[in-house]
């Protein structure tokens, strides 16, 4: 590295600041939304929001949060970053609509650009835009079955891809995704198939390596789907929703190359991981391995709806013309929105800044969970970072999980302002996503509160 990252600018003051909770205003607001909002969308937060800048959300009360939740791993370079603002507001000044499929614009074709040049491989890629991470999934899956002629997909335990019919079917946790016990959201897409992930933290066999993770995950597909059937393998490098969960070093890459040989499409959803959460542009860096197929969202474009799929030329350019696209798909203010997060993350090296807040939350952390009697573990690679809570005492034999004590400690985080966000298979993990952008003060603050939190509830 040679050049001096510069400071991000912020507009809002960046304290945390808690007065009544929910305040009057945000009280009126939920009676409003109970009488119009279908039921069906839930927040996890009962106050409205009025602004929000760098670390910071402020309510339509006066109160101030500190952000640990980025909108679910979207507003990493911040909720209103200059670069963004700027270049949304001279994209809307000209046109705000035209469709790609019918009048082209420069946008996209940059957009396009950048990310052949910051996904990994330096192979020929092609790309294609869409508006959501389920849109970029679907049209992966699209292109995966076209260009080999095959039709099974692979999924993995935990996996989360996303809310449409393909990528329900894709999703493994049932509740509240695909269904309840009130009733199902089926019947969802035929040939996918599940197959077991390496999740070091929960493994019967605690010894088992990464490469011998990946055999059994090989043997099954192999045994019950049959490896010359498979279009696709798709996999969440580091899993989102599923838990943060980080596969034990050499699983991807026996994946990835077992899929080679096979001539099967590998697919990383990089959705949630991509774009510097993880202390590179994907994830998939980390080990050091090329997908066939890239699907991209959340943190692509500082909170615009982007989403994308980039590429083996080869695949993308098997699909026929008029086979890919969608009235919005890459969206001029989307697409520009995208090129000022981009330019943002390079200039402010966030990369870098991922990578210290990976230092500065687990040196916290880690010394917590040894006193603590119900962290089971702390995972999680640069600022996609997360805690899984067990039940106290039961931690080392059982890992028995704790869901109460994460619903607990994300409420009590709440009230005291951390807007803070759980996840996982059983419900009993708690995730930091914090923008990239927030200082370092603000964020050890927010760990004060968290570790409050953690000590009430242990
Ligand atoms: C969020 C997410 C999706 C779905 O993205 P949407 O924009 O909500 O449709 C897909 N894959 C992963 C890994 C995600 O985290």
């Amino acid at each position: 590295m040679t050049t001096q990252a510069t400071q991000p600018q912020y507009r809002l003051e960046q304290t945390r600041k808690v007065g009544t909770f929910p305040g009057p205003k945000s009280t009126e607001l939920a009676v409003r939304r109970a009488k119009v909002v279908a039921a069906g969308v839930s927040s996890s937060v009962p106050v409205y929001v009025a602004d929000a800048d760098g670390g910071i959300i402020e309510d339509v009360d006066g109160n101030r949060f500190i952000d640990l939740g980025s909108g679910i791993a979207v507003t990493s370079v911040g909720a209103s970053d200059p670069a963004v603002v700027a270049a949304v507001q001279e994209q809307v000044q000209h046109f705000t609509h035209t469709c790609f499929m019918i009048s082209p614009y420069e946008g996209y074709v940059a957009v396009a650009e950048k990310l052949a040049e910051l996904t990994p491989g330096d192979h020929e890629k092609r790309s294609v835009l869409f508006n959501s991470g389920a849109e970029a999934v679907e049209n992966a899956v699209k292109v995966a079955r076209l260009a080999t002629g095959r039709s099974a997909v692979v999924a993995f335990d935990h996996a989360y891809h996303g809310r449409t019919n393909l990528t329900m079917g894709l999703t493994a946790k049932a509740n509240p995704y695909k269904s309840s016990p009130a009733g199902s959201f089926g019947p969802f897409a035929p040939e996918i198939y599940r197959v077991p992930m390496s999740y070091p933290f929960r493994e019967e066999n605690p010894q088992i390596t990464g490469a011998q993770a990946a055999q059994r995950a090989i043997t099954m597909i192999e045994k019950q789907i049959g490896g010359e059937n498979v279009a696709a393998i798709i996999i969440e490098p580091i899993q989102g929703e599923g838990g943060f969960i980080v596969p034990a070093e050499g699983f991807l890459p026996a994946l990835a190359a077992w899929a080679k040989e096979k001539g099967i499409v590998f697919i990383a959803d990089e959705v949630q991981a991509g774009f510097c959460r993880t202390g590179a542009w994907f994830a998939s860096e980390h080990e050091g391995i090329v997908p066939d197929l890239i699907t991209m969202a959340k943190g692509i474009a500082g909170g615009m709806p982007l989403s994308a799929v980039t590429g083996r030329a080869e695949l993308l350019d098997a699909v026929h013309g008029g086979g890919l696209g969608g009235t919005y798909g890459g969206n001029p203010v989307a697409c520009a929105a995208a090129l000022g997060a981009i330019r943002t993350m390079e200039e402010l090296d966030l990369n870098a800044r991922a990578k210290a807040i990976e230092v500065q939350v687990k040196e916290r952390l880690n010394k917590l969970a040894e006193e603590s009697g119900i962290i089971g573990e702390v995972r999680g690679r640069g600022a996609m970072l997360a805690l899984e809570f067990v039940k106290s005492g039961t931690a080392a034999t059982t890992k028995e999980p704790n869901p109460e004590a994460t619903k607990a400690i994300a409420a009590n985080c709440l009230e005291n302002g951390v807007v803070i966000l759980t996840c996982g298979t059983y419900g009993n993990v708690i995730r930091l996503l914090p923008p990239l952008v927030i200082s370092d003060e603000l964020l050890a603050d927010a760990l004060d509160v968290l570790e409050a939190a953690i000590r009430a509830a242990s």
